[in-house]
């Protein structure tokens, strides 16, 4: 049996319904959190608190719970759930109300849910890297919130899977931004290169352990806009997400990064990337580079 939390109580997951009037169901209002576990162990834990926390700010949600008490949930949730490898998929709306595009007026309780779901780590095209489209960035100006409306991601993400692609990479008048569900970064001559975190892009967990790792293994890394262009002619590119970790990308819009293999750098960081998780969460069976 599995089992999710509702509203701060751990219940049978079949038991876990929403009400037609939950404003998360019929506007998006509200923000969700993806939390990888390994060895039944939450990588990254408080930093993805920490942002749950600003994207409720952002949009005027106060969490119901103590930061100690939510991570206590999600700890007895993974354990309840004999979660070894997977990920917490977590979420809070506003609440439910009678439709009204304006906030309800009287205080209302947020709802909060969350389940986990086993998954492997994509070690395949970890080892392989992946295939790219490139799409034009349709989406609002507010793509640091980690908001519960993802049409425009979804979108382009699906165009990406009509071309049996893994990603779409988005640009804002020729600026990459990010990728649908992840950052996006270049290596040129031995610089790494990201877009800045502001509000035009996600502020990745993942992208900033990369960030630490490059700092502390004397990997130049700079956060600023690059173009089409750039990518195209980039020595490297690769991803990052909770999920997808740093993924080498070897193909963009058809065209093969460099040689088509996943770059030097890229499996630095990788190598890096694990020995991070291992530190927080204990060893891992199988490895990239194996
Ligand atoms: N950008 C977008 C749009 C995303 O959906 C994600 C995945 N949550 C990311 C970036 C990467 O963020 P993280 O490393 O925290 O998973």
């Amino acid at each position: 049996m599995k089992f999710a939390i509702l509203n701060g109580e751990i219940i049978e997951r079949s038991e876990a319904k929403v009400d037609v009037e939950d404003r998360g169901y019929q506007f998006g209002d509200g923000v969700y959190e993806v939390i990888r576990v390994y060895n039944g162990k939450m990588f990254t834990g408080t930093e993805h608190m920490n942002r749950f926390v600003k994207s409720l700010d952002s949009i005027g949600i106060v969490l119901p719970y103590t930061m100690e008490q939510l991570t206590k949930l999600l700890e007895e949730l993974v354990a309840k759930n004999n979660l070894q490898l997977g990920t917490i998929y977590m979420q809070i709306t506003r609440g439910v109300a009678p439709r009204n595009h304006a906030f309800p007026a009287e205080n209302i309780t947020p709802s909060l849910v969350a389940y986990t779901k086993e998954a492997l780590r994509p070690l395949e095209s970890l080892k392989k890297g992946v295939k790219t489209i490139v799409t034009e960035d349709i989406r609002w100006l507010r793509c640091d919130i980690k908001s519960l409306n993802l049409l425009g991601n979804l979108l382009a993400k699906q165009k990406a899977a009509v071309e049996g692609c893994f990603e779409a990479v988005q640009h804002r008048n020729g600026n990459v931004t990010e990728g649908s569900s992840s950052n996006i970064y270049i290596v040129k001559n031995g610089v790494v290169i990201t877009h800045p975190s502001d509000n035009l892009i996600l502020k990745g967990i993942t992208k900033d352990v990369i960030l630490q790792i490059c700092t502390s293994n004397n990997i130049v890394v700079k956060e600023r806009t690059f173009t089409l262009d750039e990518l195209a002619n980039a020595d490297e590119v690769f991803l990052s997400s909770t999920t997808s970790e740093v993924m080498p990308i070897i193909e963009v819009d058809g065209k093969r990064v460099a040689d088509g293999l996943p770059g030097t750098v890229t499996r630095r960081l990788q190598e890096a990337f694990e020995q991070e998780i291992e530190k927080q969460c204990g060893a891992l069976k199988d490895k990239t580079l194996n």
